[in-house]
């Protein structure tokens, strides 16, 4: 339960299906319009009593976006940023130079191009297993800023319990961020388990329709931190655009809707594909024996939906396979309605430590009987 703009508690479900629904004064339009204004009008007396500027100081729609996000992730304060990736630099530029950021093996591929590619990151990265909280706490002697948690991590489904290691990080006075991408509010609270920011690549089920890049990261406290991530928005123009607000919002009226229908046929494929003679294994922390079911059963309300898997074979049978599927879209990304499928070492380079044999899906929202039959088919 949540408290309303009127102070009545509300279920998150109710908050999102009327997000962005507050009636504008002016016409009485029940949703609210995009305000596509770059500059705002001054009073008479020179003040901005109407709370706008400039639209990259600020501007309506990331105005709205950002107090529900906040809201519905129980954070103070909330920053939208032009993508996921453009909201993790805007972390780690809170950072001194040099400073140690601590990060899992299995991190998603792009924080460690950031880190290790981009200049002006200047960052010092250390990875650890997190599901070995001996090797994270040999890794916390060192001085170590930051904590960067991800779970579930992409693309191996791996399961950090977010509570232990963010009072570990605590302790050794880093701070700890949690990467929130794939299990949305709806289905993990980081904040309730000891995180200090938590991150969403906007463009995956916040918006949920495969048509938005955005980020955004949330703090749960207001303090100095969330003054930094606030003025690197600002003065860099780091912000999202009026029109992504927009279609963010849009969008969220139906995530709890639609991160139930994930979920459901997510369980549903991860059951199929196990019985299946050409898988070797399945990553997917809702089956009883995934290494992370009994973590994930304990801060997660559902699983999520994404789900990976090694084909009995290499590169050639993944690719082979994924080729085979018709109602499964090949492309990466993912959380959108369409099911997305790809083989992922080659999406993510000639770097990647992804298996060869490895194929990830998005677990789209349409109905599971046919997107098992299109699986079904695809294996012979
Ligand atoms: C997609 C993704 C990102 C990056 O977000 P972009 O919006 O693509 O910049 C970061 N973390 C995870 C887990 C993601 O899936």
């Amino acid at each position: 339960m949540l408290k309303s703009e009127n102070n009545s508690l509300l279920n998150i479900s109710s908050i999102l299906a009327q997000a962005g629904c507050s009636v504008d004064p002016s016409t009485g339009g029940i949703v609210q319009p995009i305000h596509l204004a770059t500059t705002f009008e001054r009073d008479v007396d020179g003040a901005y009593s109407r709370g706008y500027m400039y639209g990259r100081q600020g501007s309506p729609n990331r105005t709205e976006l950002s107090n529900i996000l906040a809201q519905i992730e129980g954070g103070k304060r909330c920053f939208m940023y032009s993508s996921g990736m453009s909201a993790a630099s805007a972390i780690l530029l809170t950072l001194k130079p040099g400073s140690s950021v601590l990060l899992p093996h299995d991190v998603y591929y792009g924080v460690t191009k950031l880190i290790n590619e981009t200049p002006g990151i200047s960052v010092n990265p250390i990875y650890a297993d997190f599901r070995r909280h001996a090797d994270v706490a040999d890794a916390l002697s060192q001085k170590v800023a930051m904590v960067w948690i991800e779970t579930p991590s992409n693309p191996l489904n791996q399961i950090t319990d977010i509570r232990k290691i963010s009072a570990m990080a605590s302790e050794a006075g880093a701070t700890t961020v949690v990467d929130s991408t794939w299990t949305t509010p709806l289905l993990q609270r980081p904040f309730d388990l000891g995180a200090d920011i938590v991150f969403h690549s906007v463009t995956k089920y916040l918006s949920g329709h495969s048509d938005v890049l955005g980020g955004a990261v949330i703090c749960k406290e207001s303090n100095r931190q969330s003054d930094l991530l606030d003025t690197a928005a600002k003065n860099s123009g780091n912000v999202l655009d009026p029109f992504s607000c927009w279609l963010t919002m849009r969008g969220l009226r139906t995530l709890p809707l639609r991160m139930q229908r994930h979920c459901d046929n997510a369980e549903a494929i991860a059951e199929f594909l196990l019985h299946r003679k050409k898988v070797e294994i399945v990553h997917y922390p809702g089956l009883k024996d995934d290494p992370g079911f009994t973590v994930a059963s304990q801060q997660m309300d559902r699983f999520g939906a994404m789900i990976s898997f090694r084909i009995v074979g290499g590169a050639d049978e993944a690719i082979a396979f994924v080729g085979k599927t018709k109602l499964h879209k090949r492309a990466t990304s993912l959380g959108a309605t369409e099911s997305l499928i790809e083989h992922r070492a080659s999406s993510e380079g000639p770097d990647s430590k992804t298996p060869q044999n490895l194929i990830r899906i998005s677990v789209g929202i349409e109905d599971a009987g046919d997107l098992i039959k299109d699986l079904d088919q695809a294996f012979i």
